[in-house]
């Protein structure tokens, strides 16, 4: 993986390899810039590093002449929400998401609570790159101020939403297991579970930014938490990676669900009460199709990527969405992948529910998933997939990202990566077996072609 990397979503790297202060005082300008001055809503990850990217961010954004409101330590949703609350002209969320300890990364965000969109993106990267950065006079340097409200704004709007109720929740007096990594999870995972009744046994509670596990909340990754729920006799788990956008739920057996169905369960229970459109990316399981045909719905696919889902669920006024890896999107509250929204509506599924977490995934569709990956050594990924297209040219297609071949009950998507150079092969089928054949079979067909190339 490149040590820095600059994409419209903002920029990535390695702290003491790549992600220099310079780099990200330059990179806050511009973004400052773009923006002219006004409020820039700033919040962090816990992550250790967080500090001397804050720094060097009221640096970048102050001397382009815009204000900081800092809000803290927090979830990247809630600085989305808190940048439509405040009214600001954008936001920077400071975090690597799931990337491993060592990383970093801004996350921009424009007036709407969006991520930055291709073109806005460009822009920006533009302006650092070319160095047209605006650089206010003495009189002019922007200001900075903090704002504690923002973690109860976004709780608050939770718990308001139609399809919550918090009483009928806290009526059940689950027993809960969270695992925040040691992330943001802290902020506002114990204040929002306490308002829905739980009874919460924290893991990894401390937002100290020392992930004590990989912060990918893979079922690989949760096996302490999986042991844990077994030892509390819990009715449900939770792990968020350190930014809290991604769920993952383990039973009150001890397994993961599997990031697939945070989404599947939470459109399965949204599409019971609204009516319009699904939006998901084009990686996303199958089930979501099954559950959408079920109650009616369409569902629109788009290409993998947040910015993706989210600006395709504004335009088609889609009541629910989101990506596969335990990102759930719910527009009423607002455009993004948000955590502590998916717990809320987990639980207040499980609270309709006449029985345990296990029964009521079991009445969802069952497929799964295999994920493999080939890189990239001096491949021409276009002319590998016409002879992929030529050689299933009577499969059924979707060319939304990459391309996916789909059968009644199966599927193989193959599409290069947004952010590394590999191609991503996922298979869906009705067993692991038959998904992890069918994984095995397009690995053993690109290696095939790549070599004749
Ligand atoms: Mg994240």
């Amino acid at each position: 993986m490149a040590k820095l990397m600059v994409s419209i979503s903002g920029i990535r790297g390695i702290v003491g390899d790549g992600l220099s202060p310079q780099v990200i005082v330059n990179f806050a300008q511009a973004f400052g810039t773009y923006m002219g001055n006004g409020k820039v809503v700033v919040g962090r990850d816990s992550r250790v590093t967080g500090p001397m990217v804050k720094y060097a961010v009221y640096s970048g954004l102050m001397a382009a002449g815009c204000d900081v409101i800092d809000i803290g330590i927090c979830s990247t949703p809630t600085v989305q929400m808190a940048v439509e609350l405040l009214k600001a002209r954008g936001g920077i969320a400071i975090t690597a998401s799931h990337n491993p300890i060592e990383w970093n990364a801004l996350k921009l965000i424009d007036a709407t609570g969006l991520f930055l969109d291709e073109r806005q993106g460009n822009k920006v990267i533009e302006l650092a790159e070319k160095n047209m950065l605006q650089n206010v006079r003495w009189d002019q340097i922007g200001k900075v101020e903090s704002y504690d409200g923002a973690i109860e704004h976004h709780i608050k709007s939770i718990l308001k939403l139609g399809i919550i109720d918090a009483k009928l929740i806290a009526s059940k007096k689950f027993k809960v297991v969270v695992d925040c990594v040691n992330g943001a999870g802290e902020t506002i995972l114990p204040a929002l579970l306490d308002q829905l009744g739980c009874n919460v046994t924290f893991i990894n509670k401390e937002a100290t930014g020392l992930f004590p596990r990989a912060p990918e909340p893979l079922p690989e990754n949760l096996k302490e938490l999986c042991a844990k729920v077994k030892s509390v006799k819990a009715d449900i788990g939770f792990a968020v990676d350190p930014d809290v956008d991604r769920l993952a739920i383990v039973s009150e057996q001890g397994k993961p669900l599997g990031e697939e169905y945070t989404l599947a369960l939470a459109i399965n229970y949204v599409l019971q009460k609204k009516d319009g459109p699904v939006v998901v990316n084009a990686s996303v399981t199958k089930a979501v199709d099954d559950i959408a045909a079920k109650y009616e719905k369409e569902v629109i696919r788009t290409k993998v990527g947040e910015i993706f889902v989210a600006q395709k669920m504004k335009s088609a006024k889609a009541v629910i969405g989101g990506e596969g890896n335990g990102g759930v999107i719910l527009p009423e509250l607002h455009l993004g992948r948000d955590a502590p929204l998916a717990i809320a509506l987990t639980l207040q599924q499980l609270a309709l529910f006449d029985g345990t977490l296990s029964e009521l995934h079991q009445t969802l569709p069952q497929y799964f998933q295999a994920k493999n990956r080939i890189e990239l050594k001096n491949i021409d990924v276009a002319s590998l997939l016409d002879a992929i297209v030529q050689k299933y040219k009577k499969e059924k297609k979707d060319l939304t990202d990459g391309l996916k071949i789909l059968w009644p009950d199966k599927w193989a998507h193959i599409r290069p990566s947004n952010t590394e150079p590999i191609i991503r092969i996922y298979t869906e089928a009705k067993t692991a077996e038959e998904a992890n054949a069918l994984g095995f079979q397009f690995l053993n067909e690109i290696k095939n072609l790549a070599k004749k190339q």
